[in-house]
Parts: structure tokens; sequence; C-alpha cells
């Protein structure tokens, strides 16, 4: 086979990239003015490396995807593998990789899912989950949550409750998406404590339900991910399954980041033992090193297209360079033995985290489950104001969690940094002793934001 090189010659030194990169791209989700992107040129393990070969802990497996760490040598073999086997089919045939596939996921995810739909991305399953939640129970309203995010594109963004709709908003509106406020027991929107409360933000949700004609379904992140992994009390999700079962409504679980032992189970919905009607996810499916997303249903819910059209697809679809690494990625994460890993390694993170709040002021809570932890920022702990709002990430203001993570970032930790919170997530397979390492670097930094409260 004969040698080729992506790289032309002579290669483009890091400042070439990352001026090249600035000019030609968009950078997502921020004002271009403020984009200044790292080259990163390699990555190992729980480290990414940059173009002059500096070594950083990824404190947040980019974007809550890469929970086998990088460049895990099975995964990356697999992709080659099924490349020089057969790089695409159309989805209206099948391949081995697909039916293997298939059955492996009836074995990791939650009981009753049996029906499943491969897209590219979680944003592209969750548009497939609300296509057949509505097609499948005639009805068109899907009630979402405040403090969510489901996507991108026309409906996921509809569906979302973060402020990340709000530029699209004019062309979303009448995507047929209500929403309830979050559950967030720190900072309860409905200004009740638990569990005194008795779950009233399930209630509500009822309400609502009650009030609407035509609710196909509910959608939430059971544990919610970049809107600052809200963990529900452990009552939440079976009521809200109860009160869904008891309309004739759809559970949706969007575990597209809580999925694929992040919290410590395969599955989040699994830690309150709630099974779902149909469960969209991504990310750590293959550790993101191929695109794959997957919209999983039960039987019942698919028997409604053995007589009706199933009016979607992507030709991209069940991509066999897709579904091989995915493979690999759950063998690997049983080799490994990871979702186990996750619940340990949390209990080991969680409370030298706890621990912080005690050190810092600017620590409102800190907050999570197995290898997913929030730590939130607020001015003061009475108000609870975040130290910064949404309307100021929207106006591209300059906020703290920026600057932390900045200095993060000089001192050899990336973190994901939103409003005014950091999203603590590393890869499944990280040390006690990078563990160690990423908080004391987060208590270094934590100063920057003490000074602005
Ligand atoms: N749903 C949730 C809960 C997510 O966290 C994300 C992305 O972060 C998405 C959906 C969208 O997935 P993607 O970015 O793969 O389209």
């Amino acid at each position: 086979m004969s040698e080729i090189s992506v790289s032309p010659n002579p290669a483009l030194s890091t400042q070439e990239v990352v001026d090249l990169t600035r000019r030609l791209n968009y950078g997502t989700w921020r004002y271009q003015r403020d984009w200044n992107p790292l080259h990163i040129a390699d990555a190992e393990g729980c480290y990414i490396i940059d173009g002059n070969g500096k070594r950083y802990l990824d404190l947040s497996a980019q974007l809550m995807c890469v929970n086998l760490g990088h460049k895990n040598p099975v995964v990356v073999e697999s992709i080659a593998e099924q490349a020089r086997r057969l790089p695409y089919i159309a989805p209206g045939h099948t391949t081995e990789v697909r039916a293997q596939l298939s059955r492996m996921l009836l074995d990791v995810m939650p009981e009753g899912l049996t029906k499943f739909f491969f897209a590219t991305s979680g944003t592209e399953a969750n548009e497939a989950a609300f296509k057949i939640a509505r097609l499948s129970t005639g009805k068109s309203k899907i009630i979402s949550r405040y403090r969510s995010y489901h996507g991108a594109t026309m409906a996921s963004m509809g569906a979302t409750g973060d402020p990340r709709r709000w530029p699209a908003e004019p062309s979303v509106k009448g995507q047929g998406f209500l929403f309830a406020p979050e559950v967030n027991c720190y900072k309860c929107p409905i200004k009740h404590t638990y569990p005194q409360c008795g779950i009233a933000c399930a209630d509500y949700l009822e309400h609502m339900i009650e009030n609407e004609s035509d609710v196909a379904a509910v959608i939430v992140e059971p544990v919610v991910g970049t809107n600052g992994v809200l963990v529900p009390p452990a009552e939440y999700l079976p009521k809200l399954l109860e009160i869904c079962r008891r309309h004739n409504v759809l559970l949706i679980a969007d575990e597209v980041m809580s999925g694929w032992g992040r919290t410590g189970s395969w599955f989040a919905v699994d830690n309150w033992g709630v099974k779902p009607d149909i469960l969209v996810t991504a990310k750590g499916i293959t550790s993101a090193y191929v695109p794959l997303g997957v919209c999983a249903t039960t039987a019942k819910v698919a028997a409604h297209f053995d007589d009706h059209l199933f009016a979607h697809g992507h030709t991209y679809e069940a991509h066999p360079i897709t579904l091989y690494p995915a493979i690999a990625t759950i063998q690997e994460m049983q080799r490994l033995d990871l979702v186990n890993r996750a619940r340990s390694m949390g209990e080991y993170l969680g409370p030298k985290l706890r621990a912080l709040k005690d050190r810092h002021p600017s620590i409102g809570e800190v907050r999570g489950l197995g290898l997913f932890w929030a730590v939130e920022l607020v001015k003061d702990h009475v108000s609870k104001a975040p130290l910064n709002t949404r309307q100021e990430k929207m106006d591209g203001k300059p906020l703290v969690v920026d600057r932390v993570a900045a200095d993060m970032m000089k001192r050899g930790v990336s973190v994901v940094a939103w409003i005014s919170h950091f999203v603590i997530a590393p890869p499944l397979i990280v040390e006690k002793a990078d563990l160690d390492f990423a908080v004391e670097v987060l208590d270094a930094s934590l100063s920057i934001a003490d000074e602005a409260v």
C-alpha cells in the first residue's frame, strides 16, 4: 500500500494552523473575535498535547466524550479495520457490524429498549427521537425543561432550554416544545426545599401535561450535562416515569452526555431503575473517535411502524465505520471494568472537590455522580446569584469561569467552563494521581474567582 501524507509539505507551524483556522472556519458558540483555538497536535490517555509539546490533563474528556481516554489502540485499530473491510454501504443494506452492535446494545442498554436507529450525532439522534415520538403517538407537543441542551438543529435547538436557544428563537418557535422548570435542589426554580417538597417539580410537569392537549413526550437529561451536572433527587425520575405512563406520554431520556459509564452506571437512568420509552445517546458510545448517535426505542413504540411509514433516514445512517468502533468501545469498557471504575473514582474525587468549598467563598455548590461533577460559582451564598449571568455569556462579556479555566490551562489542566460552573468529567481511565493534580490546580486557580466575589 502506498504511503500518503495528509500534512502538506512543508508542514504548517502552530501559528499558521491557528491563523488559517481562525480566518477560514467558524468558531462555534462564541464571538469570532474572541476565538483563539489551541492547536492540539496529539493526545494520549488522559492528556492532550499542544503544537509546542505541552501536555494538559483532560479534565472534561473533550466535551465529556472520551470516556476510554485518548488513542485507545483497540478502538483506533477497529476504525482502520472497518475502513479496509467495508468503508460505506447505503443504510437500506445491512452489515455484520450493524447486527453485532445491535445485539450488544440489548445487553448494555436499559431493559426494554430493543429497536435502534443509528445516526451520526446526539443532535441527529434527538431529531429521530422527536419524529418517532410524534409519528408513533400521533401527537405533536414535547415537554422539555429549562437548563437543558438537546442539540443544534431546528427541532433539537427548539427543545433546548438553555440560552443557546435564544439567538435561534424566531425560527425554532413553533417546533412544538414547551418548557418545565429544571430540577435543581440547590437553587429550586419553584422555590421549594427537598425533601419537604414531595418532588413538586414533577407535579409541575404533570400539571403541564394535564393542561395541554396533544403532548407526545417529555424529554429530560437524566443527569443534566453542560448546564451544571444537575443530579435529580432519587424520587424524581421514577415519579416522572409514573406520571408519563399514567397520561400515556412517552419519556425520552437524552443520555448523549450522561451515558456510557459516566455516572457509574452504563446509563444514568440505571441509577434509579428507570426504563424510558426512548433513549438517545452518542459521545461515549465510541469515545467520540468516530461520530455515532443512537436513538433506542421500546418494541411498543417501534410496533407503530410495522404498518406505518418510518419517514426518516440519513445517508450516513448506520455507517459501518461508526459501528465497528462502538463494538470495540463496549468491549474495552467491559475489559477495563470502566463503569465500576467511574463509580469508585467518583467516590475518591467527590470528597476532594467538596472540600474545596470550605476554602473558596466563590463556590456555591459541588455536586455529581460517578465521574460527572460540577463546581458552581456564586456571588454569595445567600442569594446564590451566579458569578456571571446567561445574558452576559450571550453578550460575549468576559466571564470569571473563563479566566479561571485559562489559568488552569497555564498550569496544565483543560476544563469545560460554562457561564458560572465547571464540568469535571475526566476519561474513565483516570488515575488517582491525575485527580490529585487536577484538584490542586483547580484549588490554585479558584483564587481568581474568589477575588471576583
Ligand atoms: N444532548 C445532550 C444532553 C448533549 O450534551 C449534547 C451535546 O453536548 C447533545 C444532545 C447534542 O449532541 P451533538 O453535539 O453530538 O450533536
